[in-house]
């Protein structure tokens, strides 16, 4: 910031409660400036810069934790000037990471005895988790190769073309063939009969998604591990499978007890899920369990001595804060399984009251299911006037952050919105949005009526020299549309996390 002096203007100060002073020239966004400024002036710029976020509350298009009990908080902000990584110093935090490691491997079955320690670890988030196990699974599948006498240069990992964009970062960042079946429209998982015809002897495994991104749904990791055992015993290969729980690691347990994907699936050799989706903890912690010991290749833990005793690590960072471990244990001893198994019911409840309120304007189709994760993805029956994009926008003035994307091959010209529903989205909200989402449809409506009027009186053929802004309403809105539509094609599916 070009502050001219550092001396205190005192009328100002005497007059001016604000950082006024410090605001009345551009802020510094390339070079460091070369001046301090008062600490409560450097609060007020970058507190009001904030204010133009999004309300996170409002952000229907994320999966992440935006509240948790103040008490919790509380425990946050204590632990902030904690690195997680020096275990030493905080062999406390470490032993909370353990236990929850613990917690989550018998909540997905492991086969460990009541009091046997899991092998897993608590990482950023499900990104760095699947980094982790996709990393073992090649290790693993390399091991074995070499002593086969076999080549190990080009491994693939199969998976349907709904995955999580981090499964594309591992394969670029690792070097590993992404090998994607393919969707169709109506269908917009993984189908587990492609997937294992797509295995070959190159694969080091099938990447299962428990709550697709896209649409919540579950897909079929039963059905995986059977077609892929047929597949194993027919050609004396040893594929086994992943399940990228992100989202539906804390869903399934609680209120879908009977759907078989985890360990109790033999072929199941890891699974991640995020602490900061349905583990209701702030954005920062994620987790990766393995089956057992010999799943996860000894020459990639790192042994730490700790107080004499030794803790394995595996993790790609180092250092990290550790409120987020310290959080998820929070939640995990303050709900317990009822809880969890309460909030988890509401949640789909929530999602009921809106996706029949969504239904009741008959504008939409609903491509969510049922039984999954507690989303709505619905997509217009009519797209000719105005897109799901325009839908989306336009809710944006009622101050609700909803996506719209279009789906993966070969189901791209299906466009959905979707609204996760996370605890703190209550029922009146879900009632509210419902309403903002009629007005909005009558609002579109209308204009579109309007707008085909005004479309008439603006002249096609614009004489050389006119005014380049001419544009009609429609040309503006199509190209807008294809701006959007660029944008989202781009980034296929980052933008929804
Ligand atoms: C959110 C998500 C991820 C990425 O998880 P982060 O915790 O955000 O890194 C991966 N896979 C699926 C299915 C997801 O929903």
């Amino acid at each position: 910031m070009a502050v001219s002096t550092t001396k205190l203007d005192c009328g100002e100060s005497l007059h001016s409660t604000f950082a006024s002073r410090y605001v009345r020239t551009a802020l510094p966004r390339f070079k460091l400036p070369d001046q301090s400024i008062p600490k409560d002036a450097a609060y007020q710029i970058i507190n009001d810069e904030l204010m133009l976020d999004g309300n996170p509350r409002l952000n229907l298009a994320s999966f992440v934790t935006t509240w948790m009990e103040p008490e919790c908080d509380k425990l946050m902000m204590a632990a902030i000037n904690k690195n997680y990584v020096d275990m030493d110093e905080y062999p406390v935090t470490t032993e909370l990471q353990n236990r929850c490691v613990n917690m989550i491997a018998h909540l997905f079955n492991a086969p460990i005895g009541d009091e046997e320690t899991a092998i897993g670890v608590g990482t950023v988030g499900s990104s760095e988790a699947i980094m982790l196990a996709g990393l073992a699974f090649k290790r693993r599948w390399q091991n074995k190769r070499k002593a086969e006498g076999k080549p190990y240069d080009k491994p693939n990992i199969v998976t349907g073309a709904n995955v999580q964009v981090c499964w594309e970062k591992f394969a670029r960042y690792f070097e590993v063939e992404l090998k994607e079946v393919k969707l169709s429209e109506g269908y917009y998982v993984m189908d587990p009969a492609k997937a294992v015809e797509m295995v070959d002897e190159n694969t080091i495994c099938v990447a299962a998604i428990l709550g697709s991104t896209l649409t919540g749904e579950f897909e079929d990791v039963k059905l995986l591990n059977q077609l892929l055992t047929e597949k194993n015993k027919e050609t004396g290969w040893d594929t086994p499978i992943h399940v990228d729980a992100a989202s539906g690691g804390f869903i399934a347990p609680f209120i879908y007890p009977e759907i078989e994907w985890d360990f109790r699936l033999p072929l199941v050799k890891s699974i991640n899920v995020s602490g900061h989706k349905y583990g209701l903890v702030y954005a920062g912690v994620g987790w990766v369990v393995w089956r057992n010991k010999e799943d996860l290749p000894e020459e990639l833990i790192f042994h730490i001595n700790y107080l004499g005793a030794d803790q394995p690590t595996f993790t790609l960072n180092f250092s990290k804060g550790s409120s987020q471990i310290i959080a998820q244990y929070y939640q995990f001893i303050r709900l317990g399984f009822e809880g969890y198994k309460n909030i988890m019911e509401n949640c789909a409840e929530n999602a009921r009251v809106l996706k029949a309120g969504i239904e009741s304007t008959g504008m939409f189709d609903i491509v969510s299911k049922d039984v999954g994760v507690p989303l709505v993805a619905f997509s217009l029956k009519d797209s000719s006037r105005y897109n799901v994009f325009d839908v989306a926008e336009s809710l944006r003035r009622f101050g609700w952050i909803v996506p719209a994307y279009t789906m993966p091959p070969d189901a791209q010209n299906i466009a959905v919105l979707r609204v996760v529903i996370r605890e703190d989205f209550s029922r009146s909200l879900a009632e509210r949005l419902v309403t903002d989402i009629q007005k909005v449809m009558v609002d579109l409506n209308h204009r579109w009526t309007r707008t085909s009027t005004v479309a008439h009186v603006v002249p096609e053929d614009k004489p050389v020299g006119a005014a380049p802004f001419k544009k009609s309403v429609r040309e503006t809105q199509e190209e807008i549309f294809r701006y959007w539509k660029a944008l989202v094609d781009r980034k296929k599916t980052s933008g929804v996390c």
